[in-house]
């Protein structure tokens, strides 16, 4: 025990103190594929662009089980305007966990089937996990567990949650084109602003299942240069969360068609774009009971956690989504994480990366034999 948290500590020392973002985690890629291969894993780098996957392979046929991490950090502007990455997710101690518990399946042997360690670039931007997918990363794999550190108001040192229900997430902007005119001749113009002011008041008008978790937002809108000019132009954002998928679909197009009507109503031309997706959770119930089983060996019936929801949104929910026969569960790793995820000065108890290392060390070593 003693040595796991030693290593733990070390990896994550290492990994902290080089934090590197979306599809830039270069030297993070090359010390994971280094530790991998030292461990006895076939290593494959460059896997959409920063990606590293580790293979071991027992020779005996047999299931594909593999753990996923992410890699990259967050970028904060400094006071002189310079960028400055952080782990301020916790991607490194998920790194550590992972390389460690990939470390100790290799020196403990598996009985049957393939280990496969999954090293995702770009989670923070949403798009490392559909880049492996797209690269073949996923091809072969049953069973795969991701693994999140959790902020203390949902998991405390010595409590893990066996199902993260991560929430859908869609971002979409609008751009509103109407007719400049002075101010003083208001009737000869089209008001942009005006139009954007009723798009917004119907956006706040749309409603979501009250049975189901979900929200929509205006979280932009520009319109306006000078005191004296009607506006010709409008730029508005909205955010849109739903902890449905089929639920997402309905609220997109409805933000899209109102956003569009309304505009028209004005006379004002209306561009809609979605900028970002990210799909609500879908796991395999039996993996999930796996997880429970788990954590139950590990932490006690008092640490294993009930499934908790999240407003956040998490990409590794696109792997189910895109690859209906791969099965997933995904935990929560309480820490005493403060004082809070995507904080600067984000912190958390290093020695619960103990559980979450012994947790995926486990569940890997039961998923091999289902
Ligand atoms: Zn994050
Ligand atoms: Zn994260």
């Amino acid at each position: 025990m003693e040595d796991v948290a030693q290593r733990l500590q070390a990896v994550w020392q290492k990994l902290h103190a080089m934090p590197e973002p979306a599809f830039r985690e270069v030297k993070t890629a090359a010390y994971l594929a280094a530790a991998l291969k030292k461990a006895g894993y076939q290593v494959t780098e460059q896997v959409a662009g920063t990606g590293v996957v580790g293979v071991l392979d027992s020779g005996k046929p047999g299931p594909v089980a593999a753990l996923r991490t992410d890699m990259d950090c967050l970028l904060f502007k400094q006071p002189d305007g310079s960028m400055r990455g952080v782990h301020a997710c916790g991607h490194d101690a998920h790194m550590a966990m992972v390389l460690v518990a990939a470390e100790r399946l290799a020196a403990a042997g598996i009985p049957c089937g393939k280990v496969k360690i999954i090293c995702q670039p770009a989670e923070e931007i949403g798009q490392g996990a559909l880049a492996m997918m797209k690269a073949g990363a996923l091809d072969d794999v049953d069973y795969l567990f991701g693994q999140h550190v959790m902020p203390l108001s949902m998991a405390k040192s010595g409590e893990i949650i066996p199902c993260v229900q991560w929430t859908a997430c869609t971002l979409i902007s609008a751009s509103l084109t109407g007719q400049a005119a002075h101010a003083s001749q208001p009737h000869l113009g089209i008001s942009a602003l005006d139009a954007g002011t009723a798009v917004v008041n119907a956006i706040n008008a749309l409603h979501t299942d009250p049975l189901l978790g979900g929200s929509v937002k205006t979280t932009k809108f520009l319109s306006g240069t000078t005191l004296n000019i009607i506006p010709a132009k409008a730029e508005l954002g909205f955010d849109l969360r739903s902890t449905s998928n089929k639920e997402m679909e309905k609220l997109r197009a409805r933000v899209m068609s109102t956003v569009k009507a309304v505009a028209a109503a004005y006379g004002v031309q209306a561009e809609t774009r979605i900028e970002g997706t990210c799909p609500a959770s879908e796991y395999d119930q039996s993996l999930v009971e796996l997880a429970r089983t788990a954590i139950r060996e590990e932490v006690g019936e008092a640490g294993l956690l009930p499934a908790k929801a999240t407003t956040v949104g998490e990409d590794f929910n696109f792997y189910p989504l895109q690859l209906p026969r791969l099965k997933t569960a995904f935990l929560g790793l309480g820490c005493d994480l403060g004082p809070g995820l995507h904080d600067p000065e984000m912190h958390f108890q290093h020695e619960d990366m103990v559980h979450g290392c012994n947790v995926l060390f486990r569940l890997i070593q039961k998923a091999l034999v289902l």
